[in-house]
């Protein structure tokens, strides 16, 4: 792993600990610096808590005490919240979205830079914000342009993009990631709470979480720069004529 910073850019609070938690917990245990540039502070997060402890009003103020709290267990220490406004990512003009990524990448000078893969976020966000970073990049001279690589969303868009171009196992690292799922109350309290439920009444069940952790790895997508995101085909052992 690079020792040279990481950049993380995602919309929303808990978009880092869903996606990539278990991987940027292990990228800072190996002291790989990150920093997370969150676009908004998901005040339009249709979860109030379980129980209901967050009113619209109180929602984004909550959203990122939680954010910060999930950050710090990850290992995250600098984590910038851009201001942008939750679900409205998509009317925002590209250049203002790209603007704070382009500074950060002027900033850090990061070897990589991790979002979702363009066009595969599932959420209109999610896809706005990608294709910020696709713009960023883009202002850089060709040989400074960080690796920039993206997660997805669903099981659906590994149809379209193949196997993913490096999956680095983090099962070492789902403890953490649990905390700061944990972090995230209002969005997750009640999810986690089925979860432990089912796990204690049905041992099939819990047998099957217990694999899938042990398995747990991140998968992520190299976006191809150069070819403005049109992927090559597998690369095939050349064949004699
Ligand atoms: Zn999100």
């Amino acid at each position: 792993m690079p020792d040279q910073p990481i950049l993380v850019v995602f919309p929303h609070p808990d978009d880092e600990t869903f996606a990539l938690g278990g991987l940027l917990a292990r990228h800072a245990a190996e002291g790989t610096p990150l920093t997370y540039l969150c676009a908004t502070r998901g005040e339009a997060g249709r979860n109030m808590g379980h129980p209901i402890v967050a009113t619209r009003e109180t929602l984004p103020e909550i959203r990122e005490a939680e954010l910060r709290e999930a950050c710090s267990i990850l290992g995250i220490r600098d984590v910038r919240l851009l201001g942008f406004r939750d679900r409205m990512l998509e009317f925002e003009a590209l250049e203002d979205l790209a603007r704070p990524v382009a500074e950060a990448l002027l900033e850090l000078r990061p070897s990589r830079v991790y979002t979702y893969y363009p066009e595969h976020g599932y959420h209109p966000d999610h896809d706005a914000m990608s294709r910020a970073v696709v713009l960023a990049i883009g202002g850089l001279p060709a040989d400074q342009r960080p690796l920039l690589l993206g997660t997805v969303f669903s099981e659906a868009a590994l149809a379209a993009l193949g196997e993913p171009d490096e999956v680095i196992p983090t099962a070492a690292y789902g403890e953490t990631l649990r905390a700061a799922l944990r972090a995230h109350r209002t969005q997750t309290a009640a999810m986690m709470a089925e979860t432990e439920r089912r796990m204690a009444e049905d041992e099939g069940f819990r047998a099957q979480v217990e694999e899938a952790r042990s398995k747990m790895a991140a998968k992520l997508w190299v976006y191809p720069m150069d070819t403005n995101g049109v992927r090559r085909p597998p690369q095939e052992s050349p064949v004699s004529a």
